[in-house]
């Protein structure tokens, strides 16, 4: 009679054996006696291609074996395996034979096969607590990817974007979103839309020629409405960064920005937004549009000391708290949330971990719309937000990026 045999295994049906032509475990008990006894099961014609023994490990594979008389005895003895008898048509059977050795394979899913689970909406919250791991954003996602938290939380999937001549539906607004373009907006292709909104970063250093450049084109391109923020380079934006420049003027001390921007102080410095005259500028403050409600907000975390920079944690939470909690459909940030369009050259995700606990729990806009990160322009999904980085030049500062649309339906008809 023929039998057919596999080593023993902690639990064989702990779904390790993925392939069911090779079954492959730990021999516990090594040494001289086992090595050699295998040398002569290998020779032997009934056993050829039976058992195998790899290089360096105390490691067997068994292939759909078939044993017979005597050698039944010795297997036993080397290996301390199970025996069973075996069908006759088990052999070519391939499919059946692990289920054969182990009985029926219990369902349960390998631990790095699990299917992907979609994001389940957490019930909003109305305050957000500062995040242990604000300072880390990299661990952050890291940890957000893997473990329990995957599937709580979501995690970055890419979406194709909308092509610009896809056509619109009735009764809904088409918004083109651009950001950091730095000086490069005439060199940007504009598609046609009905909303255009830039994330802020469209000057260098926020000169005033360059302001009043930027406002130009505004003027000259169609959109019923335009929705502008400031970005970090909008450094005269920033009331922080102008009282500096007033400061060091006054003092005649050094102020590093200071070359830039003391022309703009014999303006009204404190409020400079206030040129942008051919668009809505919104900082930390709200515009709706048929019926649909729009935030923006400048800040990002501390990096470089430029404008509208705020330490990570407690502090930029502040700012983050400032966004309505009640129905707001598209968010405008200058800076990524942390996990979404936030990696940089190295592949360290440097986004906002409490922007992105404030975007899933608290707010849960439709859109969330950003830049900063020019080098991870694109869009993501946690399968409830669309998160765009529309940065519109490249690393190099180069405006390759096209402009991204999406359509949202109108609320008031
Ligand atoms: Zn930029």
């Amino acid at each position: 009679m023929a039998y057919a045999f596999a080593y023993s295994s902690p639990d064989p049906n702990d779904g390790r054996f993925d392939n069911l032509d090779e079954i492959e475990t730990s021999q516990e008990t090594s040494g001289e006696k086992s090595e050699k006894s295998v040398q002569q099961h290998q020779n032997d014609d009934e056993l050829t291609g039976i058992v195998r023994k790899t290089t360096g490990k105390d490691r067997y594979v068994a292939q759909n074996a078939d044993v017979t008389g005597s050698d039944i005895k010795d297997i036993k003895q080397l290996f301390g395996v199970r025996l069973k008898p075996m069908k006759k048509d088990v052999q070519t059977e391939k499919t059946d034979f692990k289920s054969f050795l182990f009985g029926p394979r219990k369902k349960t899913a390998h631990p790095h096969s699990q299917p992907k689970i979609k994001y389940q909406q957490p019930d909003k919250v109305s305050t957000v607590d500062p995040d242990p791991n604000a300072s880390y954003p990299n661990n952050f996602v890291l940890k957000l990817r893997s473990g329990k938290t995957r599937h709580q939380r979501g995690y970055h999937e890419s979406v194709k974007p909308l092509p610009h001549d896809a056509p619109k539906k009735e009764n809904h607004t088409r918004f083109v979103c651009v950001s950091d373009t730095h000086n490069e907006h005439d060199n940007i292709n504009i598609p046609d839309g009905d909303v255009l909104l830039h994330c802020g970063d469209f000057t260098l250093a926020g000169k005033m020629h360059e302001i009043t450049d930027f406002n130009r084109w505004l003027g000259e391109i169609p959109f019923e409405r335009k929705i502008v923020i400031a970005g970090n380079h909008e450094l005269s934006f920033d009331p922080k960064i102008m009282e500096g420049v007033k400061i060091a003027k006054e003092k005649k001390g050094y102020s590093r920005w200071g070359s830039y921007l003391e022309p703009i102080l014999d303006k009204d410095y404190k409020s400079v937004s206030s040129h942008l005259t051919n668009c809505t500028y919104l900082e930390d403050s709200g515009e709706t549009i048929n019926g649909i409600r729009i935030w923006g907000s400048p800040w990002q975390p501390e990096f470089g000391g430029w404008g509208f920079n705020v330490p990570r944690g407690r502090e930029i939470l502040k700012k983050w708290d400032l966004i309505p909690g009640n129905g707001i459909d598209i968010l405008m940030t200058h800076g990524p949330p942390a996990g979404h369009g936030d990696k940089v050259q190295s592949g360290m995700s440097v986004g906002c971990v409490d922007l992105l606990n404030s975007v899933q729990l608290r707010v849960q806009p439709k859109y969330h719309l950003f830049g900063h990160i020019h080098e991870d322009y694109g869009i993501t999904t946690d399968n409830f937000t669309t998160y765009i980085n529309c940065s519109s030049v490249n690393y190099q500062y180069q405006p390759v990026h096209k402009a991204i649309i999406f359509d949202l339906p109108n609320k008031v008809l």
